[in-house]
């Protein structure tokens, strides 16, 4: 049976994708071979890859002026591509601290640039400082953000304006989450296992005019450039993981994109955090305004009540909802692939919880 899994990544996958994967595992449209099994060099694949990135672009809305790469190595392997590929060594780079992954990608970017904070929200990291106090550095090679904190359960809602200087994003956790504005970025890479695929692959958007500033001792599969000139084929692609985050390009297709997309999370997102404020059990300690749509942590006003909490979820068949061991508590993460069956589910839960417990 399956269940509602809340986990923040790897995370569900739409259950139509795991079908169609599961009808096409031993033969590929009569190739007699399953995916994982093809030389990326051949036309199966290729055709494959190829709609996996028009379906991307279209959902997107990608500006032609920008390259799709499809890497490995996961956002944090990013952390140090961003900073080989867009600035000189010692060259002043501007981060915005948000959170757990800011001071991940931060503390990478260090062995590489001059990282500047910009902004820092301070702990207990629960909004977004105010864009008119960052203090930007003048001659900065890119401002890095993290559009949503995948711990803290903390998103910008807005695109900060970042002028002439390259804005760089880590949007593991919500890119395709609902449209957004590409022309707005110089980068926006995101690993695929919160709400693109499986794991083992980074999606990377790079605007054109940032390739060819790589350092010359950049490792190649690092150098957006080279990457881009082999169509992500500099060596051999994660194959398998492609192809199924092209299935589920094709999912949010089939459902309405981005904007369809981005309705059904706002819908999930304010019924939980409505359910969390109307209770004086649980709460989320998140700024109104900074409130995430994917990753929603919630404690219980009676912590030693946590097990009891889980092993009720459980029984319930809502699983993986322990908060990340930073920040204890409970979190949900409600992807795109997080049916509305599944947060109402949830709140169902919660309130008979609250009832039987507090
Ligand atoms: C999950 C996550 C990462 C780390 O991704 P890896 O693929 O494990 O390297 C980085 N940034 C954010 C915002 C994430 O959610």
């Amino acid at each position: 049976m399956r269940v509602f899994n809340f986990s923040p990544g790897p995370a569900a996958l739409p259950v139509e994708v795991l079908e169609q994967a599961r009808a096409e595992m031993l033969d590929w449209h009569g190739t007699g071979m399953s995916v994982m099994e093809m030389s990326h060099r051949g036309k199966a694949f290729i055709s494959i890859a190829e709609q996996a990135e028009a379906d991307l672009r279209e959902l997107l809305a990608v500006p032609a002026n920008y390259k799709v790469l499809f890497v490995q190595g996961g956002a944090t392997m990013q952390f140090a591509a961003v900073p080989l590929n867009l600035s000189a060594a010692g060259q002043t780079v501007d981060y915005v601290n948000t959170g757990a992954w800011s001071k991940k990608a931060m503390s990478e970017a260090k062995r590489y640039a001059a990282v500047h904070v910009a902004a820092d929200a301070g702990e207990p990291y629960a909004s977004i400082p105010d864009v008119a106090s960052w203090s930007r550095s003048p001659n900065a090679a890119y401002l890095h953000y993290t559009p949503n904190e995948t711990i803290g359960g903390v998103e910008f809602h807005d695109i900060p304006d970042s002028g002439d200087v390259p804005l760089v994003a880590d949007m593991s956790s919500t890119l395709l989450s609902r449209p957004i504005d590409v022309s707005k970025f110089g980068v926006i890479y995101a690993g695929a296992q919160k709400n693109i695929g499986p794991a083992g692959l980074t999606v990377v958007i790079v605007r054109d005019d940032l390739l060819g500033r790589a350092r010359a001792d950049i490792p190649g599969v690092l150098d957006y450039a080279a990457m881009a000139k082999e169509g992500s084929m500099l060596n051999t692609p994660p194959t398998y993981t492609w192809y199924l985050a092209g299935l589920v390009f094709q999912w949010i297709k089939r459902h309405g994109g981005l904007a369809a997309m981005g309705e059904v999370n706002r819908a999930k997102a304010a019924k939980l955090y409505a359910a969390i404020d109307g209770s004086s059990f649980y709460a989320n300690p998140v700024a109104k305004n900074a409130r995430s749509w994917m990753n929603v942590p919630f404690t219980l006003a009676k912590p030693d009540l946590d097990k009891t909490f889980l092993a009720e979820a459980k029984t319930a068949g809502l699983v993986t909802l322990e908060g990340h061991r930073s920040v204890g508590g409970m979190r949900a993460s409600i992807y795109n692939a997080m049916p509305v069956a599944g947060v109402d589910a949830l709140i169902t839960l919660m309130q008979q919880f609250e009832r039987t417990h507090a």
